[in-house]
């Protein structure tokens, strides 16, 4: 769909009525599997839609669509489904992400990247290295020059890296080295003002180590803060209240980004976070990876999913919480 090969869209249409998606995520993490805990994105968004189909003879006029978005850890599958027209005539989008606790809406960070591709010349590391140029030294001196930035970084922003290419042997001076960097913000203009500053850093690098430098920005994938929905929170709050979870206190330093966000700047979207994981576990993590298998993962799915399957039905059965959405979407920034 819209040119991503694993995306999909089950509709269950019962009339005329306003269009709520159900997003699902199903992508996972290099080396360390579901430890963003996908695998439960993509089912309580399947059991709310099988929720709502069990029903569909009672349900009222509109369209319920489960929309498969994969490719969201850095692939940006939400973007080019945006771009393909799929989110256009949905009136309201909502999904779940795992998390060790329940909370209502987290910000995101815009997030973009950028690669360096050093290359320098290649000598014997101890015969002849006054005749090479050491690109490896040219990645960390890069690394060694955004560490500086940091310091004057606003706290709401993010930098870090890897090393894709460190070179071949150490008896060769790396004639080519390789890294990548994201760049995340709360606010757009600043990440576009830190990611200048992470190419500065970069050609710094290059220049003081005699290597050139090539730049690859990733521009076209920037994944956009979330856009909050106090409508659609209130709604799927008192449905989680009925469910009997107490919800935690909001979060102001655990900030991550999603292209959910992109989608939030579209039409009103809410990604609330449940509880699959003990207190204080961290996302990306081992520990995250076996909680997204876990008795309390498979218990918060089935309340997320109901959470969604009621709060669909409040938009379908009541048009002006649709349109209060909608107001506030086109209200806020
Ligand atoms: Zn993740
Ligand atoms: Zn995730």
């Amino acid at each position: 769909m819209a040119g991503v090969e694993t995306a999909f869209r089950a509709t269950l249409d019962t009339g005329s009525g306003p269009t709520i998606a159900i997003l699902c995520e199903y992508d996972a993490l290099p080396a360390i599997g579901h430890a963003c805990g996908h695998n439960i994105i993509a089912t309580s968004g399947a059991g709310a839609g099988a929720a709502l189909a069990a029903v569909r003879d009672k349900l009222p006029g509109g369209r319920i669509q489960v929309i498969g978005t994969p490719a969201e850890e850095g692939g940006g599958g939400k973007i080019r489904l945006i771009k393909g027209g799929v989110f256009q005539s949905v009136d309201a989008a909502m999904m779940i992400h795992g998390f060790d606790r329940w909370i209502l809406h987290q910000d995101l960070l815009g997030i973009t990247r950028a690669s360096f591709e050093f290359r320098g010349k290649a000598a014997h590391a101890s015969a002849d290295p006054w005749e090479g140029v050491n690109a490896l030294d040219a990645v960390i001196q890069t690394f060694n020059n955004v560490s500086m930035l940091r310091q004057q970084m606003r706290p709401d922003a993010r930098i870090h890296g890897i090393v894709t290419n460190g070179g071949a042997a150490p008896n060769i001076i790396p004639e080519f080295a390789s890294a990548m960097f994201y760049v995340r913000s709360i606010n757009l203009d600043y990440m576009w003002e830190l990611q200048r500053k992470v190419i500065a850093c970069a050609e710094g690098a290059a220049k003081s180590t005699g290597c050139t430098v090539k730049v690859i920005a990733y521009n076209d994938t920037v994944y956009e803060p979330m856009k909050r929905n106090e409508a659609l929170i209130g709604a799927y709050r008192a449905n989680l209240t009925s469910l009997g979870v107490v919800e935690a206190p909001p979060l102001v330093d655990r900030l991550g980004s999603s292209d959910v966000g992109n989608v939030s700047q579209v039409i009103p979207t809410i990604q609330p976070l449940m509880k699959i994981a003990p207190d204080n576990t961290p996302i990306h993590s081992r520990a995250f990876e076996a909680a997204a298998v876990s008795p309390l993962a498979r218990t918060g799915t089935l309340t997320a999913a109901k959470a969604m399957a009621m709060t669909t039905l409040d938009l379908l059965t009541d048009p002006a919480l649709v349109k209060r959405a909608q107001d506030e979407f086109k209200r806020t920034k």
